[in-house]
């Protein structure tokens, strides 16, 4: 699209604020909001904006950076009121002289797409975001299931239903292409699945999504949560990601007719790299302190580092996709929503293709293995890892191993960790609600 063709959209559509979106390295969305009538000078000359209270962004000498919208991501945000009706475009952070900013979690996502493209590949990607609606409670926020539904239930007339509904509405009113909804496992758990598309416009989607739903929720009274683990001994909120490479032109470089599950050596490939660099990766696509209450046994999240065709305690799966070559890819089950998705697809690519370039190969499958039903001596004897067990051993994998350095560069890096490691230590040194009940009495 071009700046004529938006101007013409974004008076159709009556907005009277555009909203112009970035993330730091978090993956928090900022924007900085514009009267309309600022549009054209700000499509024609850029944003200056000062960047140095952003979590990530530069040091004080150089905080003067510079938004590019991209023009393409415009879109109304469908829940906000008509006389106050706000669009959203995400913008590219630059440096003052037009280049990229290299602390712009997208840029890097970007940078790694592009020179996948200048292979003549696509790196798609379908997320599985999962999340909860809890009850508000008298501004607190102790969680309380909202509805009473369970795994796929269907409910022919229930409030959750009905938002479930409107949330899926809204999206696709933004364009973004749903596939399912439906409810999970949880009390109060729900999905919404929307089609594969490239990376970048997956990152962009996802991001779009949390805070739609987010929002939609609000609306009714209800809090909408991302948290991989809100509620101990309930299965928590995963965002699986299925992953496959195209051809430019189109092809599925992960399907080959003549193998088992039509799953190529490109793909075994990949995922071999992703594999092999499955503890720092977690960091980057599990990244709180909360994901590692989710990453343990029981719940349909994976612990160990292996991989399957249909056994879902495996860390990456094979879905069987019928006859239909552009549906086999490989699902990567330790991501949860409340990752940065652009580090982290940018950080599953990467890793992926090291497979790649490498012809790195995976280990056995763990097809007829329960490996939950494994003493922990048998599971050490069959070589099989765990994934990390804390935000701490994700964090000390991702310094031990250079390829996530070398991806976000070392301020980016920097900043990442520092970021994660202050709130290690932050809930290390608190006091729980278990430490009390184990210790107060008996000590
Ligand atoms: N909630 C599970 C997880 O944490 C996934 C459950 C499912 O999609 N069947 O990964
Ligand atoms: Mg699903
Ligand atoms: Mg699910
Ligand atoms: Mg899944």
């Amino acid at each position: 699209m071009d700046a004529k063709t938006l101007i013409k959209r974004v008076e159709e559509d009556r907005a009277k604020f555009v909203s112009l979106q970035f993330t730091d390295v978090f993956g928090t969305v900022k924007s900085v909001d514009l009267p309309v009538s600022k549009l054209p000078e700000a499509l024609d000359q850029g944003i200056m904006f000062d960047g140095s209270s952003v979590e990530g962004f530069a040091r004080i000498q150089e905080s003067d950076m510079h938004l590019r919208p991209d023009l393409d991501t415009y879109t109304v945000l469908p829940w906000t009121p008509e006389d106050m009706r706000r669009s959203r475009i995400i913008c590219d952070v630059e440096l003052p002289d037009g280049r990229p900013y290299p602390g712009d979690p997208r840029g890097v996502l970007k940078r790694v797409c592009n020179e996948l493209a200048q292979k003549g590949m696509i790196y798609n990607v379908g997320p599985e975001p999962e999340f909860f609606l809890f009850r508000g409670n008298g501004g607190g926020t102790h969680p309380v299931p909202f509805d009473t539904g369970r795994y796929f239930d269907f409910s022919s007339d229930d409030t959750a239903v009905r938002i479930r509904t409107k949330l899926i509405l809204a999206l696709n009113e933004m364009g973004l292409d749903v596939e399912v909804g439906h409810h999970e496992v949880a009390l109060g758990q729900h999905e919404i699945d929307f089609r594969f598309a490239d990376a970048v416009k997956t990152a962009d989607n996802i991001l779009m999504m949390k805070f739609t739903v987010k929002a939609i929720a609000a609306q009714e009274g209800i809090i909408a949560s991302f948290m991989p683990k809100p509620v101990f001994g309930e299965n928590g909120s995963g965002m699986h990601c299925h992953q496959s490479i195209f051809t430019k032109d189109g092809k599925n470089l992960f399907y080959d007719g003549t193998k088992e599950m039509n799953f190529s050596d490109f793909a075994r490939h990949f995922i071999a790299g992703q594999l092999k660099h499955a503890k720092g990766l977690t960091g980057m696509v599990a990244p709180c302190v909360n994901s590692y209450k989710r990453l343990v046994p029981g719940y349909e999240a994976p612990v160990y580092i292996g991989w399957a065709q249909t056994n879902r305690s495996a860390l990456i799966r094979i879905p069987s996709a019928g006859n239909n070559p552009n549906a086999v890819r490989a699902e990567l089950r330790c991501p949860d929503p409340s990752c940065n998705p652009y580090l982290a697809l940018a950080a599953m690519l990467v890793c992926g293709m090291e497979g790649v370039e490498q012809n790195l190969e995976p280990m056995e499958p763990m097809n007829n293995v329960n490996v939950f039903e494994l003493t922990r001596r048998q599971r050490r004897e069959m070589g099989i890892e765990e994934l990390p067990g804390s935000l701490k051993e994700a964090l000390l994998a991702m310094e031990n191993d250079p390829l996530f350095e070398n991806l976000l560069g070392k301020d980016l890096f920097d900043s990442y960790t520092r970021g994660k490691w202050s709130d290690w230590d932050e809930f290390r040194t608190s006091v729980s609600d278990w430490e009390i009940d184990r210790y107060l009495l008996t000590i």
